[in-house]
């Protein structure tokens, strides 16, 4: 056979494609079937992006900016609507509509790309975001935003929320510890923004069974994971699972994929990490 490798990675990319083309237009307009028992309606899957960096540094973490606006052009001309994690608790809780094809998008730890790369590209198309800062490096450590840049995103839409004092995994903690980082980083973010943030991510993605219940009595409403899949009605909303955007080698593919995908194309084994 003279097909070259090259070739074959064609062929099967466009398989995937077609595949998840067909997959998009039947698979996310799917509606869950199980009911939330507080609340009998059928609710839709809702995609939680989770990004960390925007810059060009060659780091697992980061998105380049361009890369960034194409993934937020491709949101815009599909018809997403960015919505806030207020809008998706009403939703999961009492089934108050969303806009069409919602979707949150969600940056943990607070980098100060956030503010000077993502920042303009979301305002551009209209967009919001929700980032999970670590209170002690906020303007304190120069990779990291201030206060002041984080009170300007405050005023045009953009959400905070907490993740942590220090960026310790909760369960590498002492009780006391892990109540600490709940309650610090709550006070500082109260302190600064001028109410408690309601909105919690878990730093390094772990927890326990025993640290969701912290998080709830801290008066967190809800928490996020980096635990891969969409929300919806049977999620908890101290575990709510994301879609994680990291870079790759083909990035726009991955991210269409991993929009248009999750969870089904992890099941199926073709996605990893
Ligand atoms: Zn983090």
């Amino acid at each position: 056979m003279n097909i070259k490798k090259g070739q074959i990675n064609i062929i099967i990319s466009l398989v995937i494609i077609f595949f998840l083309i067909v997959l998009s237009k039947f698979g996310t307009q799917s509606v869950v079937a199980s009911f939330n028992k507080s609340n009998p309606i059928n609710l839709q899957e809702v995609p939680i992006l989770n990004y960390h960096k925007v810059d060009i540094l060659n780091h697992a973490l980061s998105v380049s900016p361009r890369e960034f606006e194409e993934q937020m052009e491709y949101l815009y001309q599909n018809g997403y609507h960015t919505i806030t994690p207020d809008q998706l608790m009403a939703y999961l809780k009492s089934g108050k509509s969303l806009p069409d094809k919602p979707i949150l998008i969600t940056f943990d730890d607070g980098y100060l790309d956030n503010y000077t790369n993502a920042y303009p590209i979301m305002k551009k198309y209209g967009f919001t975001g929700t980032i999970f800062i670590v209170t002690n490096f906020i303007s304190k450590d120069e990779r990291f935003m201030t206060w002041e840049q984080i009170k300007e995103m405050q005023q045009n839409g953009m959400i905070f929320g907490s993740h942590t004092a220090n960026h310790k995994s909760l369960t590498s903690l002492t009780k006391e510890q892990a109540l600490d980082e709940l309650n610090q980083s709550r006070d500082e973010i109260a302190r600064q923004l001028g109410k408690p943030p309601k909105y919690f991510a878990y730093p390094t993605g772990t927890y326990s069974g025993e640290i969701e219940d912290m998080v709830r009595k801290t008066g967190y409403k809800a928490a996020f994971t980096i635990e891969y899949g969409q929300v919806g009605a049977d999620s908890d909303i101290f575990l709510l699972p994301r879609i994680p955007i990291f870079k790759g080698q083909k990035t726009f593919r991955s991210f269409f994929i991993r929009l248009n995908g999750a969870p089904v194309l992890e099941e199926l084994g073709i996605i990893k990490n």
